[in-house]
């Protein structure tokens, strides 16, 4: 389904309410620690602005549980996307109420204002229809650029799309390009990779790939558990014990051959505090007692050489522990091996950004995606509640 976008809007003059995702980290002093999030809302900011509407923003951010509370207060994100765009970025303390009605009707054309964090009110996360015509009562119109919370029916990601016309902000329609992309008609090769701790967190996206893409590399905990399902003892690794079967299907759905690829060596230490003691060893061979942290230098040669042809490469999960020194070679290697691609890359997932920043090579992907739930939810093949309340072409 084709959602219609802002350039399909008419918003001259006009007050538009923009959901954008402004959930960004804070430093100790309650600083913007990173505003990557910030600064990918700007094209739908700027496109509106320079077309003479008044603009209304609304983010959550952190998790207030419906209360005011002021550590995870938009004040300081109001400050940097003043110093972003060099514009003057008004506040509203309140994020409904008839102060901040008012104030968006002063609002001037080519102004913008940022309200308090919707998550400050409990009926953002309810979804409740009294607090989505609050919120709706601001605007004339509503777009969507949160991508990374579109999988959530809140109140400013669905409820008020009831009361307001409602398209897709420059992000989320990228977002959804580039990802319906690989479901719909990927470039091959198309090769994905993916890792993680856990094979439960991600069994919706695991079933869909291994329909549309060409080769499956599996890495991380979640291999473990693939390995456990075809009979090696993985000792004291992370294995979960009652997702074998699961693991058993997905590799019979796979059929023969190396539709889904395993580790053949692994990384493993007596436990994740003994870096310094670790070693590599085949699949079959792990030392009682002892545990995988990493996959092994063979694992990346072989992954390596799947990738390499690929034209399509998304990946998503860390292949080990890579939040600890001698467990992150594995992680580090496939995201250097992912950046050199001349394919179109994808990389998604909080951890996973982490990894390929970590790497040096974040700009060296084809598309970095905002959303981690979000994406994973498209990737199965579901739709969004807040993609389904927009317009269709
Ligand atoms: P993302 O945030 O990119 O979606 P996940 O949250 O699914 O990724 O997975 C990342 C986490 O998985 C990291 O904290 C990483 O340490 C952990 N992990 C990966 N492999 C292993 C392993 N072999 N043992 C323990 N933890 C692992
Ligand atoms: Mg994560």
């Amino acid at each position: 389904m084709v959602k219609k976008t802002l350039r399909d809007l008419d918003f001259n003059g006009k007050r538009v309410f923009v959901r954008v995702d402004f959930n960004v980290p804070l430093n100790e002093r309650g600083e913007v620690a990173d505003d990557t999030r910030i600064r990918a809302a700007l094209p739908t900011i700027e496109y509106l602005l320079a077309g003479w509407a008044a603009v209304i923003l609304a983010s959550h951010l952190g998790r207030p549980k419906g209360k005011r509370d002021d550590r995870f207060s938009l004040r300081p994100v109001a400050e940097r996307l003043g110093a972003l765009t060099g514009r003057q970025v008004r506040f509203a303390g309140e994020a409904v109420g008839p102060e901040t009605e008012a104030a968006s009707r002063e609002l001037a054309p080519g102004e913008m204002m940022l309200l308090e964090n919707v998550r400050f009110y409990p009926g953002e996360e309810q979804n409740d229809p009294e607090f989505a015509s609050r919120l709706a009562a601001l605007a004339d119109l509503y777009v969507n650029d949160a991508f990374g919370t579109a999988h959530r029916a809140h109140a400013s990601t669905a409820g008020i799309a009831a009361h307001l016309p409602a398209v897709a902000g420059f992000l989320m329609e990228k977002e959804l390009d580039i990802l319906g992309r690989l479901l719909s008609a990927p470039e091959r090769p198309f090769v994905a990779l993916i890792g993680g701790a856990k094979i439960s967190d991600k069994i919706g996206v695991l079933e869909r790939l291994i329909e549309k893409a060409d080769y499956l590399l599996v890495g991380g905990g979640m291999a473990n558990t693939f390995l456990a399902a075809q009979g090696h003892n993985l000792q004291a690794s992370l294995v979960e014990a009652d997702r074998l079967d699961l693991a058993r299907n997905l590799l019979a759905k796979a059929g023969p051959g190396e539709r889904i690829t395993l580790p053949i060596d692994l990384v493993v230490a007596p436990d994740r505090m003994q870096p310094e003691n670790r070693t590599t060893v085949a699949v079959e061979s792990i030392p009682a007692g002892w545990a995988a942290f990493d996959v092994g230098s063979g694992t990346v040669r072989l992954y390596a050489n799947r990738l390499r042809p690929a034209r399509t490469i998304f990946w998503n999960g860390p292949v080990g522990l890579f939040e600890v020194p001698g467990f992150d070679e594995g992680t580090l290697g496939l995201a250097r091996v992912i950046a050199a691609s001349e394919a179109t890359t994808v990389v998604g997932g909080g951890d996973t950004i982490a990894a390929v920043r970590q790497a040096g090579v974040l700009n060296r992907v084809t598309h970095v995606s905002t959303g981690g739930g979000a994406s994973l939810k498209l990737l199965e093949g579901r739709e969004l509640p807040g993609v389904a309340v927009l317009q269709n072409r």
